[in-house]
Order: C-alpha cells, then sequence, then structure tokens
C-alpha cells in the first residue's frame, strides 16, 4: 500500500529532509512548485556530465546522444498524456508559455463576431492571453460563471455555445486555488458540437489526475514540469496533429524552419515548427525521468492517495473556528484555499514559515476568482503532495490552530 512506502518514497526527495525554525519542514506548497526526486536530478546531472551537446544540430556524437534523448523524451510525454503521436507534443518554458503560444496562434482564427470563452476559476496564465489576444482582434472575451457550490455552471456555458460563435473555449482541468476537478470531457464534448475548440489547463492535474488526451478529446492541453517533479523552465503544448499542422509559427529563429533565403522562409512541420531556438531540452529529459518516477510510483496510487490526503486535511481544517474553505468539496483534488476570520493570510503564511510550514498566500494568481466571485482579497492554500504524510497534515492543522489564536489574541 502506498502509504506503508512513505519512507521510502520521502527519502527520494533530498530536500524535505530539513529543519526550517528549528521544526522538521512541512512542504505543503505543491500546487506552486513541487520538489525532485533523485532520480530527476540524477537525470538532468547525467545529462549535462556525459551527454550534453545542442540537439538537432550536429552530426556529431554528443549531438546525437543529445537529440535522441530529447526525442525520447517527447515519446515519453506522448505515452503519459495519452496523445496518438509524438509530433503533437510540442516542448515549451511551461504552462504559461503554452498557453501564451495557443493563443498567438490563435490570433488567425478570431476577430470582431467570435468570442473566446474561459471560465471564472482560471489562473492570470489562462485568462489573461485570451483577454488580450480578445483585445488585440476585436473578438469577445467572455467568461463562463460558476454555480453557487463553485462548480463551472455548464448551463451557462451551453447557452453561450449556443448564441455566440465560440472560436475557443479555455478550461482549467484542476483549479490552482477551488482544488476541483473540472469535467473537461463534457465541456470538449459540449464545444466539440458546435465546432469550438477547447484548451485545457493542465498544470494542477498531470501529477495527481490521470491525463488522458484522447479520452478528454481536448484540442490543446498545457502543462509544466515543475509542477510534476520536473525541473523549472520546462513544459508542453499538446495539440492535435491536424490542428498543429494548420496553425502558422509564432516564435522564429533556428530549428523551426525549413528553407531560408533572405527573401523567404518555409519552415519546419510541427513540433518544431513551434520549437524556435534551442530547446529546454535537458529539462525534457528530465521532465521524462520525472514521468518514469511518477509511473513507478503509481499514477492511480499517487492520485488516490493525495486525494484521500486532501480530504483528511479539509477535515482536520474544520476544527478551527472561523476557518473556511473556497470551493466544492465533492470536487476538490488538489488543494484547498481558506481564509480564517480576523486573520491576515500573509501573516498566518510568515507565522507557520517560522514553524517550519510552507503554505500559500495571496491572491493565487486568481484575481478575478477570488475579487469578483469570492469578494475576498488573498487566501492560504494548503497544497499536499503524495510525499506529505497524515502525521504531516496534524502538526499543520495543530500549528495553525495555536497560530490563528495567537493572531487573534494580538489584535
Ligand atoms: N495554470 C494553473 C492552473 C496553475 O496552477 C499555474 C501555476 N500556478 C499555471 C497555470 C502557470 O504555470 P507556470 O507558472 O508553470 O507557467
Amino acid at each position: 500500500d502506498f502509504a506503508d512506502r512513505i519512507d521510502a518514497i520521502r527519502g527520494d526527495f533530498p530536500i524535505l529532509e530539513q529543519r526550517i525554525g528549528g521544526r522538521p519542514l512541512i512542504y505543503l506548497d505543491n500546487g506552486a512548485t513541487t520538489q525532485m526526486p533523485d532520480a530527476v536530478l540524477d537525470a538532468l546531472a547525467a545529462h549535462y556530465r556525459t551527454d550534453n551537446a545542442n540537439v538537432h544540430r550536429g552530426i556529431h556524437t554528443l549531438s546525437e546522444r543529445s537529440t535522441a534523448a530529447f526525442e525520447r523524451a517527447r515519446r515519453t510525454v506522448q505515452r503519459f498524456v495519452n496523445a496518438a503521436e509524438s509530433d503533437e507534443i510540442v516542448f515549451t518554458g511551461g504552462t504559461t508559455d503554452a498557453i501564451n503560444m495557443a493563443a498567438r496562434a490563435w490570433e488567425e482564427r478570431v476577430g470582431p463576431g467570435s468570442t473566446i470563452a474561459v471560465t471564472a476559476l482560471e489562473h492570470h496564465a489562462n485568462l489573461v492571453p485570451w483577454q488580450q489576444l480578445c483585445k488585440r482582434t476585436g473578438a469577445r472575451f467572455e467568461v463562463i460563471p460558476l454555480t453557487p457550490q463553485g462548480d463551472i455552471d455548464l448551463e451557462a456555458l451551453e447557452t453561450v455555445l449556443r448564441s455566440q460563435k465560440v472560436s475557443l473555449v479555455a478550461v482549467a482541468h484542476v483549479s490552482n486555488v477551488l482544488g476541483s476537478v473540472n469535467p473537461v470531457r463534457e465541456i470538449a464534448a459540449m464545444a466539440h458540437e458546435r465546432g469550438t475548440c477547447v484548451l485545457v489547463d493542465a498544470a494542477q492535474s498531470v501529477r495527481h489526475e490521470i491525463v488522458n488526451v484522447q479520452d478528454a478529446d481536448c484540442d490543446f492541453l498545457c502543462f509544466s514540469g515543475h509542477k510534476m517533479l520536473g525541473p523549472a523552465g520546462i513544459g508542453v503544448l499538446y495539440g492535435k496533429r491536424e490542428l498543429l499542422a494548420e496553425l502558422s509559427p509564432v516564435r522564429f529563429g533556428g530549428e523551426m524552419v525549413d528553407k531560408v533565403s533572405f527573401a523567404e522562409t518555409t519552415f519546419e512541420k510541427p513540433p518544431l515548427r513551434f520549437e524556435a531556438g534551442t530547446p529546454n531540452y535537458p529539462g525534457a529529459i528530465a521532465l521524462a525521468a520525472a514521468i518514469g518516477y511518477i509511473e513507478s510510483a503509481g499514477r492511480d496510487k499517487i492520485a488516490s492517495y493525495e486525494h484521500e490526503l486532501t480530504a483528511y486535511a479539509e477535515r482536520a481544517l474544520g476544527s478551527i473556528d472561523g476557518l473556511h474553505v473556497l470551493g466544492d468539496p465533492a470536487r476538490r483534488a488538489g488543494c484547498l484555499s481558506f481564509t480564517v476570520d480576523d486573520v491576515h493570510p500573509f501573516d498566518l503564511a510568515t507565522f507557520m514559515d517560522k514553524q517550519g510550514v510552507a503554505l500559500r498566500s495571496g491572491n493565487q494568481c486568481a484575481q478575478p476568482l477570488l475579487h469578483e466571485v469570492y469578494g475576498v482579497q488573498n487566501v492560504t492554500r494548503l497544497s499536499p503532495a503524495f510525499y506529505n504524510t497524515h502525521v504531516e497534515i496534524d502538526s499543520c492543522v495543530e500549528l495553525l490552530g495555536r497560530t490563528v489564536a495567537l493572531l487573534r489574541a494580538a489584535r
């Protein structure tokens, strides 16, 4: 069972073995970034030590090794998200980079009279690029509201799809604030019925939900390596083959071209067409190692353990008077965001840090959701990973309870 292996698993993550403020570190900010196991750090170092060279350029041995490892990583990612072909995997700098690329490429497809729809729970990364695209092109920017429970209002989405010419719906698989799993497959089916494309922001879900692009039938899917045990600076834009083939490149330079003259340039086929310049091949190779780690730990086991740990944390937080968790508990997967009456999230996170507990406080890069939907300025977020334990959750909640009491008394 997964819980029985937790000590061995924790042993794979050297960063967890340290004290902060004289206490053992309790790292519960995995929604922002996860930690890297030795297997990933070693893969990165090994590549730099023995195989490093630029990819796709040289015919010397190191370049061939480096290119082979990079393209192997692409196939590993393909398998991981169950894409039909490895050409559908474009390496990017992260989720934000991937969404910006998609939004730039989408510019040819929208204008006055067409609509881009996002949901009210999106991270800034899946909102601002589309909002700005609409400002540039004159397309309409439509926000799909949430139900009173905090779920995406599918009836409202249906109305928008029926009454407007919606070119694309951009939706998070798992909300980075509410932790809720959104019905992306159902949303894709609704959209496709009207000829609308769907982009799924899987930044918060790749680690602990099984992401399957063919099953979800999404047109694009984006995620970041650093939220799934990989390094920062690598991410993925998955796009359906026929869609990528139709889109023009958005960045220009080496590697993405076919023939270049002073007068004209022709471009490579996808995915290279979208990967101008030297890609982050060490990042891609390390991401493949992260996928290897996740798969050997067991994706479904990770998912169920993390769901259980999150539910456990939510129940435990119930003991703190005046603490309110945002969103629909029935859909919760990845994280918990909460407010505490009479306590500022920054004070709370600062005092918790002094006691070794890493929590996130702030607007969680979702200002419209917090300010305009929930009417709060900031929240505190607790986001467990599979290397966290029930004992850590207990300690965190106990320390939170004491800290809240202390901060209230000091008011
Ligand atoms: N979307 C969601 C749902 C996220 O949680 C995040 C990261 N917090 C992003 C997008 C952006 O990811 P990155 O910063 O790696 O580009």
